[in-house]
Formats: structure tokens, sequence, C-alpha cells
């Protein structure tokens, strides 16, 4: 495991006017987070047909992601924004492959336990 500097540290409050974000925008986003690194369900919020091993594969690299662990990410004004990536699933000849897809920078990361297939 790398040393992880919290990207939350110093977060800015910029949560709108009249529509504080419930708790507080830090105290918010730090659930997200929270949920995020403990849960280990960044394909299993969207779908329960997924392996461990891909949702092991999938987490290790989302919370390891630099766009993840970047300030700038988390820093988000708006309560229906989400810190999970974006999950595609790809028919293949002989299964389903499943990518995770970072919505910042669109880096895109194949997570298919091809072993298993
Ligand atoms: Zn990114």
């Amino acid at each position: 495991m790398k040393k992880n500097k919290n990207p939350l540290q110093g977060l800015k409050v910029t949560y709108i006017e009249g529509h504080p974000l419930s708790g507080g925008h830090g105290e918010f986003r730090k659930r997200q987070y929270d949920e995020i690194i403990n849960n280990r369900d960044i394909i299993k919020h969207r779908t329960q047909i997924i392996l461990d091993t891909e949702e092991q594969t999938a987490h290790d690299w989302w919370t390891n992601h630099k766009c993840f662990k970047s300030k700038q990410f988390w820093d988000q004004d708006a309560e229906i924004w989400s810190p999970y990536p974006i999950i595609h699933f790809y028919r293949t000849s002989i299964g389903a492959a499943i990518h995770v897809v970072c919505p910042v920078c669109q880096e895109d990361k194949d997570v298919s336990d091809y072993e298993s297939w």
C-alpha cells in the first residue's frame, strides 16, 4: 500500500448558499471518501454481477488514481456529484469485459479477470 496523502485535507467550503450539503461540505465528502475506501464497491454499487478479483482490481486502481487523490476532484459543490468512476461493460466473443474509466481524465482501466473466463 502506497502512503496516501489525504486529498480532503484543507478542502475549500464551496457549498451553495442556502443549499449546504448535509453535515457540511467537508463532512459530506469525507463520508463519500470513506465509503469508497472501506466498502470496496466501485463496481458493486452498480451491479452485483462481478467477481471479487475484478472489484479488487478496480478498487486498487481507483483509490490510487491521481484524480481520485487530488483535492480538486473532491472540491465539488453539487450534492448529486458522485466520486465513483464510470463503469463500462463490453460484450466480447468469450464473455463480458469490464472497464473502469476516470470521469476527469478519461483514463481507462480494464479490470476483467480473464483467468476466470
Ligand atoms: Zn483521472
